[in-house]
């Protein structure tokens, strides 16, 4: 058994505003629950809506609350702050709370619930939600309300998540910013003129804005690690093939992965434990076994072999978040942990190989947005001028851009040139890890070379945004796991440390990064909003 993570109540008397001794099914357990001025509920000086996955599964499970009011204090913290936020794009209080109440029901009942049972979780909106609209935060999948559940959303379903609603995205999941969204853009909970990254922007800030418990995010160049970064929260891409990826809307079919946004480690390894597994509707899904992730998680990294890889702190990088990841690879080393440079030669060609490849995959699977059968249509006279008008109309200049790019690229007379020479860099990147992979347990990177910057400062010049993501891109050509975690902050905004891992290997980055975060507390911080 991993040692519990619960602190001891004792460490936070100020906190205490009471005890209620509170009897269920027999046992007698002391809540550590008061009641603030507005009714409430605080556990440990903390609202039912700030606290963690695993927390509220116990005070959940052991009837010490229930699931109703923890969804309610998550719905009311929207009521409080969305107008600023700006996160959801669309909100199920009624489906959310009738969940709620079954699980409440379940637990009177006495029965065993799931780990994830009773918890609100947000959706990034380019995952199939079944009977609530799916718009990838588009025009032209404005309207559409899928008739069926991606294998995500049906497996925490399974679980009896509470789902929220779904959040806000750069449209068709590109761009790192949430400014590309068609409807609105996100803003950042630790400084609302800056953005939150992106593109799963509105996860993150729900997230830390305390307007869901968790949420999940999907990740084709790193938009699950930037804005768990950006948002000082937890965010990881899983190996490609771990996560299911049918019923989430495709971007790039070869580097999506849907991946979880939490508070901390530990729930990262919940929600992996409910997410992975191999899905016969996804041909990419693997058929390896899922650990339970939390196993992982013992705080022991000695002896472990860590790689830093010096392309990662190159031109660009801010000081500060070179000082605070090279702190986060000395408190590692502290741990036991032995730290030594390495490189990945071919890191410099990882944009220009993700912006050959990822348009190219998307220009084919964007295809199918035609005006026929999903969301908008466009008036016109005829069939041909419609599907011309709906996609111009239906479509951002981002995405027109990435389609473009990928319609050139697979050109005939340029296939050769681009695509195909994609395919080989792409080969070589992923050996460069083979390489590291054979010395080193794990690899220790910024997931960003920068913060939160303000909005509208990158959306002129789209290659200033695709810098953004030098340093995940690579994770996700080479299908490899990572994760980004707090490791410290400039100028009161949250720097990433991203931790990255073998294929397959998702529990050592989950075990390396919840070493970190035990012995730190830069994930205790809260925005003030
Ligand atoms: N920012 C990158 C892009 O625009 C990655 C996006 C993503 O991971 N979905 O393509």
């Amino acid at each position: 058994m991993p040692p519990t993570r619960t602190r001891d109540a004792s460490g936070y008397p100020g906190f205490w505003r009471g005890l209620r001794p509170r009897k269920h099914e027999g046992r007698t357990a002391v809540a550590a629950i008061a009641f603030s001025g507005t009714q409430n509920k605080e556990v440990l000086g903390l609202k039912l809506n700030e606290l963690g996955i695993s927390r509220l599964h116990k005070l959940i499970s052991s009837g010490e609350v229930t699931s109703v009011e923890v969804t309610e204090a998550v719905f009311e913290r929207i009521d409080e702050v969305e107008d600023t936020v700006k996160a959801y794009l669309f909100l199920d209080r009624e489906g959310a709370l009738k969940k709620a109440a079954k699980v409440d029901l379940n637990v009177a009942r006495g029965e065993e619930i799931e780990p994830l049972a009773g918890i609100p979780v947000a959706i990034k909106d380019n995952m199939c939600t079944k009977g609530i609209p799916t718009t990838c935060a588009s025009r032209i999948l404005e309207g559409f309300v899928p008739p069926y559940d991606a294998t995500v959303i049906e497996r925490l379903k399974a679980s009896d998540a509470v789902i929220t609603g779904k959040v806000n995205l750069d449209e068709f999941a590109m761009g790192s910013s949430c400014e590309n969204s068609a409807f609105f853009p996100t803003r950042n909970p630790w400084d609302t003129s800056r953005v939150p990254g992106g593109s799963s922007g509105g996860s993150a800030a729900a997230v830390a804005a305390g307007e869901a418990i968790y949420a999940l995010g999907s990740d084709t160049g790193g938009s699950v690690r930037l804005p768990a970064s950006f948002c000082g929260v937890v965010g990881m891409k899983p190996t490609y093939g771990y996560v299911s990826r049918y019923g989430l809307v495709a971007f790039a079919s070869s580097l999506d992965q849907i991946g979880p946004i939490t508070r901390d480690v530990w729930d990262c390894a919940l929600v992996m434990n409910t997410i992975c597994g191999r899905d016969p509707m996804d041909s990419t899904s693997a058929d390896v076994p899922v650990p339970d992730f939390t196993s992982f998680l013992n705080g022991d990294i000695k002896g472990l072999k860590i790689g830093v890889p010096k392309e990662y702190f190159g031109e660009g990088i801010d000081p500060a978040v070179k000082e605070a990841v090279l702190g986060a690879v000395d408190k590692l080393t502290e741990l036991g942990a032995e730290a030594e440079e390495c490189s990945l030669p071919h890191s410099e060609y990882a944009l220009s190989t993700y912006y050959i490849l990822a348009p190219a995959e998307a220009s084919s699977n964007l295809a199918r947005y035609d005006g026929v059968r999903y969301g908008y249509r466009a008036e016109a006279g005829d069939l041909l001028e419609m599907f011309k008008k709906t996609r111009q109309q239906g479509f951002g200049p981002e995405v027109k851009r990435r389609i473009m790019l990928g319609t050139y690229a697979l050109s005939s007379g340029y296939y050769d040139a681009y695509y195909l020479k994609a395919q080989k860099v792409r080969t070589l990147m992923r050996r460069d890890f083979d390489r590291v992979f054979e010395r080193f347990d794990c690899l220790v990177a910024p997931t960003s070379p920068v913060v939160a910057f303000p909005l509208g400062d990158r959306t002129a010049d789209p290659l200033s945004m695709y810098m953004v993501d030098i340093c995940t891109i690579p994770v996700n050509i080479a299908g490899i796991p990572g994760i980004s975690i707090p490791c410290g902050f400039k100028d009161g905004l949250p720097i990433g440390l991203q931790v990255i891992g073998k294929p397959f290997d998702d529990g050592t980055v989950l075990r390396v990064a919840y070493a970190f975060e035990k012995n730190t507390d830069y994930h205790k911080e809260r925005p003030e909003l």
